[in-house]
C-alpha cells in the first residue's frame, strides 16, 4: 500500500494505474502500455512468480522503481488462461484512445475481467465440458442456487429448502463448477464449505449482502430479460437472489449492461430429474473414474459424439436421468430409429464429425471477441446442416422430426460468411487480409490503388535507373522515412539535383523525391484505409451473425441433441445393448445384464451376464453374499447403471430389461474416507447411511456394499441388520435394495423380513483353488473363501497355512455355539457364550473395564493378560 505522500509523487501514468487498481482489489490488473500489458507492485511479484516471468522495475516517480513484469499484447490470452487456471482473477485495462492522436495521457479502461467461471475464450475452456459459475444464497428458508455457463449461454436456478446442505452438495457435484460465489451464511455453513474445500476444485468468493438485496436482484433480472420474476417462473426469492447476483457478477466481468447471450432461465423443479447424491455419482463413476479420468466412466463408454455441443449435452444427460416415462420413450424411439438404420446413423455421424463449437463461437461473436477464422469454422459447421436435414426427412420418431424442424440451414449467414472472408483468414482482425476480393467495392478500389501504386513504384525505379544511369539504384521502405531511393556510395556522383537526401548509411545514401512522396501518401493512405475498412466490414459481418443468435443457438441445440442420440445409438450397436421397457411399475427386472464399463476391461475372460428381479413387493431387498472378488460390487453397480442408462433414454447392456421409474439411486460403497473433512472411515459410512435413510423413498434404488464393516463384527452386524430392516419396512421406506455383505448371519433375515431374498455369487472349489463363476444364484453363499482369495492375492504360503489353521479352530468353536439371530433377539441372551471358567472370568473383566480411562499401552497389556489367562 502506498502512502498519501507517495501517491502524490507518482508519475501521471502510475497515478492512472493506481486509480484503476483501487477499483479491483484482489484482482490482477494487466495494464496496456504500448505493445505490452504491464503489471506493477504486488501484482508484478505474484505474476512473475506464477508465470515465471522476469521481474524488473519501472520509474514511477518514487525513489525506488516500481516492481514490474509484462507480457506482449499478442500473447496475452495464453497468460490470462494460465492465471485463471490457477484461480486468479485478471482485469484487463486497455487503451481506449489511439495513442498517436491522444492529447496527454492516453485514456484507459478495464474492458473485461477474467475469472475461472466466466471464461469465454477457447484457451480457458474444455470443449467437452460446460464451464459453470455457481451462486449459492443461503437464507433462513433454504438455499437459492444458480448455475451459469456464460460460454454457452446457459442459466439455471433452483431452490433447496432447509436443511439444504445435502441438496446443495448434490447440485454442486452435478454441475462441478469452476468458480462459486456465495453469501456469507453459505460460506459459513460447515457442510457446504467442507464440500467446496475438500471435494471441488472450484474457486470460491464471498459477495456482499447488498449484492443479494431483493430490489437489486429484481432490477438486474428485469433488465436482463425484460420480464418480471413471476413471468420467468422465479417464485422463490432465494433462487431470485442467486440469479440476480450471478447475472450481475457475469455482467460485471464481461463489462456489459446485459448478458447478450443468456436469453432464458431453466427453473429446476423436483420431479424433473433422478436425484443422485455426490457420493453416488462418484461411486458409480458416471462421468469420471475414481482416478478422476474420463476413461473408465460411463461417459467414456457412451461418448461417440462428433461435436463439442454433443459432448457437453451427453454429459448432462448422464448427470440428469429423467423421471418422465413419455420423455424417456421419446428419446428411446429416436435412438431405436438410428440404431436400426445403419445408413442413416453413419451418414449423420459423418456430418456431425468435427463440427466446430457453434455455441461458444456464437458467444464470442456476441461479445465481440471472435475472429474471422472462427466465423469461417462456424460456416463450415452450418454447411453440414442441409445434409443433416435431408437425412432426417420423413423420419418416424417424433424427436427426430422435431430436431429436423428446429434446424435452420442458415443460407443467408453461410452466404455472408462465405463471400466475406477468404478461405483461410488470419487470427488477427486488425491487420487486414481477411476480406475476400469482390465483397466490397470500396475495398477493392483501395486494394487496386495499393497494388497499382506498388506497380508504379517498380516503374519509377526502372525509369530512375535509366534516367540517372545508376545501376545499383533501388526503391525501399521503412517506417521512419517511408519510401526512399537508395544509391550505393560508388554511384553518389550520378545523383541528380532533385533528389533530397534523407539518410546516410556506411555504404549508401537514401533520398526522396516529390514524385515518390506523392505516390507514397497514396499507397500508404490506401493501405491504411483498406486495413481499417476490412475491420469495419468484419465487425458488420460479425454483428449480422450475432443478430442471428436465436436461430443459430436453436440450430446448435438441435445438432447437440441429434449428436447425443446418434452417440447412444452407435454405442448400443457397438456394445450390443438393447432397448429397455421403461414404465411406471415398481419393478426392475433385468435379463442377462452386464456392467457397461467392466465388460470393456474384461479382456479374454468374457463378462458373465446376470439377471435381477427387484420390486416393492416380494423382492424388495436382495441380500447378496459371496466370496471376496466374486463380483458382488460389480453386480450391484451394473444394476444401478442400467437403471440410469434406461432413464436417460439409452439402450442398456442386457438381453432385456423392464425398468420402473426410480426417483433416486443411493449408494454406500467402499471405504471412501473423508479424512480431509475430519471424518473417519466408519463415521463417513454412517453419515452416508443416515443420509440414505433420511432421503430414500419407496421409489428409490439403494445399494449398500458391506455396511457395518468399518467397526467390530457385532456392532457392524447389528447396524447392518437394523438398517436393512428399516429400509425394507414398507411403513418406513420400502425401497428396492441391494445389500452385499460378508455377514453370512444376515441371510437368516430372508425368513424374518418380508420382501428379503438371499442371493449369492457362485464360485466352485476345484482342489485347493476357487474358481469364480460370476453367476448370481438364489440362496446364501455357503462360505467366505476369504483365505483362498488372500492366497490368490499372493499372501505368503506360511501366512495362508496359519490362517487356515486359525479359521478351522474358529469354525469348530463357533460351530458348537453359533450366534444366531434368534439368540440376539432375546435381550436376556448372552451375545456370545463361552464354555470354560477362564473365559467367563475374562468376560467378566472385560465387562467391568472402564475403557474410557485406559491408555493404549494399558489396553495392550490388558489384552496380553487376557490371552495368557485363556491359554
Ligand atoms: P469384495 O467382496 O472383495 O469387495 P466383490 O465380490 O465385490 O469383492 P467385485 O469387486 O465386484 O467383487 O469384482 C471383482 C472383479 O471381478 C471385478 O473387478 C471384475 O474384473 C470381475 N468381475 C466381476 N463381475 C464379473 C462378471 N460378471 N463377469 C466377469 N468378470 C467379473
Amino acid at each position: 500500500m502506498l502512502t498519501q505522500e507517495e501517491l502524490s509523487k507518482l508519475s501521471p501514468l502510475m497515478r492512472q494505474y493506481v486509480s484503476v487498481k483501487e477499483q479491483y482489489p484482489g484482482v490482477i490488473l494487466m495494464f496496456r502500455v504500448g505493445d505490452f500489458y504491464e503489471m506493477f507492485f504486488d501484482d508484478a511479484k505474484v505474476v512473475s512468480r506464477e508465470l515465471d516471468l522476469v521481474l524488473t522495475g519501472k520509474e514511477c516517480g518514487l525513489p525506488e522503481r516500481a516492481p514490474m513484469c509484462g507480457v506482449p499484447y499478442h500473447a496475452v490470452d495464453t497468460y490470462i488462461a494460465r492465471l485463471i487456471a490457477k484461480g486468479y482473477k485478471v482485469a484487463v485495462c486497455e487503451q481506449t484512445e489511439d495513442p498517436a492522436t491522444a492529447k496527454g495521457l492516453v485514456k484507459r479502461d478495464v474492458l473485461r475481467v477474467h475469472t475461472p467461471g466466466t471464461a469465454i475464450e477457447s484457451l480457458s475452456l474444455d470443449e467437452g465440458k460446460n464451464n459453470y459459475l455457481a451462486c449459492i444464497y443461503k437464507a433462513e428458508n433454504g438455499c437459492g442456487l444458480a448455475f451459469a455457463d456464460v460460454s454457452t449461454g446457459y442459466l439455471r436456478a433452483s431452490f433447496a429448502p432447509s436443511p439444504a446442505g445435502a441438496r446443495v452438495i448434490d447440485e454442486l457435484s452435478q454441475y462441478d463448477p469452476s468458480e462459486i460465489i456465495l453469501n456469507a451464511p453459505a460460506a459459513e455453513d460447515n457442510e457446504i464449505s467442507a464440500h467446496i474445500n475438500n471435494r471441488t476444485e472450484a474457486f470460491a468468493s464471498v459477495l456482499d449482502d447488498e449484492d443479494f438485496a431483493p430490489e437489486t436482484v429484481r432490477a438486474t433480472i428485469e433488465n436482463q430479460f425484460g420480464r418480471t420474476l413471476s413471468d420467468l417462473g422465479l417464485d422463490s426469492p432465494e433462487a431470485a437472489a442467486a440469479v440476480g447476483a450471478i447475472i450481475a457478477y457475469l455482467a460485471d466481468t464481461q463489462k456489459q449492461d446485459r448478458l447478450l447471450n443468456i436469453t432464458g432461465i431453466e427453473i429446476g423443479s423436483d420431479g424433473q430429474f433422478m436425484s443422485l447424491s455426490a457420493a453416488t455419482r462418484r461411486n458409480l463413476e458416471l462421468t469420471e473414474s475414481v482416478r478422476r479420468e474420463k476413461k473408465g466412466s460411463l461417459l467414456w463408454v457412451l461418448d461417440k459424439t462428433g461435436s463439442p455441443m454433443g459432448k457437453r449435452l451427453l454429459r448432462r444427460w448422464i448427470e440428469q436421468p429423467l423421471l418422465n416415462v413419455g420423455a424417456i420413450a421419446g428419446r428411446q424411439n429416436a435412438v431405436e430409429e438410428l440404431y436400426a438404420d445403419t445408413a442413416l446413423r453413419t451418414d449423420l455421424a459423418e456430418s456431425l464429425k468435427g463440427l466446430s463449437d457453434i455455441e461458444r463461437i456464437m458467444t464470442r461473436a456476441v461479445y465481440g471477441s471472435v475472429n474471422a477464422k472462427e466465423l469461417c469454422s462456424l460456416r463450415r459447421a452450418f454447411d453440414a446442416v442441409p445434409d443433416i436435414m435431408a437425412a432426417l426427412d420423413g423420419r418416424n420418431s417424433r424427436l427426430l422430426s422435431d430436431i429436423r424442424r428446429r434446424l435452420d440451414p442458415l443460407p443467408d449467414i453461410r452466404e455472408l460468411i462465405g463471400s466475406a472472408f477468404v478461405d483461410d483468414p488470419p487470427m488477427t482482425v486488425r491487420e487486414g487480409g481477411m476480406i475476400r476480393d469482390g465483397f466490397n467495392s470500396e475495398l477493392d478500389e483501395l486494394r487496386s490503388l495499393v497494388d497499382g501504386g506498388k506497380g508504379r513504384l517498380a516503374g519509377i525505379e526502372e525509369a530512375e535507373k535509366q534516367r540517372t544511369g545508376i545501376k545499383k539504384l533501388r526503391i525501399g521502405y521503412n517506417r521512419v522515412f517511408g519510401y526512399y531511393i537508395e544509391v550505393t556510395n560508388s554511384f553518389k556522383e550520378l545523383v541528380p539535383d532533385n533528389y533530397i537526401r534523407k539518410q546516410t548509411l556506411t555504404n549508401a545514401e537514401r533520398y526522396i523525391t516529390p514524385e515518390l512522396k506523392e505516390l507514397e501518401s497514396k499507397v500508404l493512405g490506401a493501405s491504411e484505409r483498406s486495413t481499417s475498412l476490412e475491420y469495419e466490414i468484419f465487425t458488420s459481418v460479425r454483428k449480422k451473425v450475432a443478430d442471428a443468435q436465436g436461430r443459430i443457438r436453436r440450430t446448435a441445440g438441435a445438432v447437440a441433441e441429434l449428436d447425443v442420440l446418434c452417440s447412444l445409438a452407435t454405442a448400443a450397436v457397438q456394445n450390443g445393448y438393447e432397448r429397455p421397457v421403461v414404465n411406471d411399475s415398481d419393478s426392475v427386472i433385468i435379463h442377462e445384464g452386464r456392467h457397461a464399463v467392466v465388460e470393456k476391461f474384461s479382456g479374454n475372460a468374457p463378462f458373465v451376464p446376470n439377471d435381477c428381479t427387484l420390486d416393492c413387493r416380494d423382492n424388495r431387498a436382495l441380500i447378496i453374499t459371496g466370496p471376496n472378488m466374486a463380483g458382488k460390487s460389480t453386480y450391484m453397480r451394473q444394476i444401478a447403471l442400467i437403471v440410469i442408462m434406461a432413464q436417460m433414454g439409452s439402450f442398456v447392456p442386457a438381453k432385456s430389461a423392464e425398468i420402473g421409474i426410480v426417483d433416486s439411486v443411493f449408494t454406500r460403497i467402499g471405504a471412501s474416507d473423508d479424512l480431509s473433512a475430519g471424518q473417519s472411515t466408519f463415521m463417513t459410512e454412517m453419515t452416508e447411511v443416515s443420509a440414505i435413510l433420511e432421503n430414500a423413498t419407496s421409489r428409490s434404488l439403494i445399494i449398500l456394499d458391506e455396511v457395518g464393516r468399518g467397526t467390530s463384527t457385532y456392532d457392524g452386524m447389528s447396524i447392518a441388520r437394523a438398517v436393512l430392516e428399516y429400509i425394507a419396512d414398507k411403513k418406513r421406506i420400502g425401497a428396492k435394495t441391494l445389500f452385499a455383505t460378508h455377514y453370512h448371519e444376515l441371510t437368516e433375515l430372508e425368513d424374518r423380513i418380508e420382501g428379503v431374498k438371499n442371493y449369492n455369487i457362485t464360485v466352485k472349489k476345484r482342489g485347493g483353488e476357487i474358481v469364480f463363476l460370476r453367476r448370481i444364484a438364489r440362496g446364501g453363499a455357503p462360505a467366505s473363501y476369504g483365505v483362498e482369495v488372500a492366497k490368490l492375492a499372493g499372501l505368503p504360503g506360511s501366512v495362508i497355512a496359519s490362517a487356515r489353521k486359525i479359521l478351522a479352530e474358529l469354525e469348530a468353536a463357533s460351530g458348537k455355539e453359533r450366534v444366531v439371530y434368534s439368540d440376539l433377539e432375546r435381550s436376556d441372551a448372552p451375545q456370545v457364550s463361552f464354555t470354560s471358567g477362564a473365559q467367563d472370568d475374562v468376560l467378566a473383566e472385560i465387562r467391568n473395564l472402564d475403557i474410557n480411562t485406559l491408555t493404549p499401552i494399558e489396553a495392550l497389556s490388558t489384552l496380553a493378560e487376557f490371552r495368557k489367562k485363556l491359554e
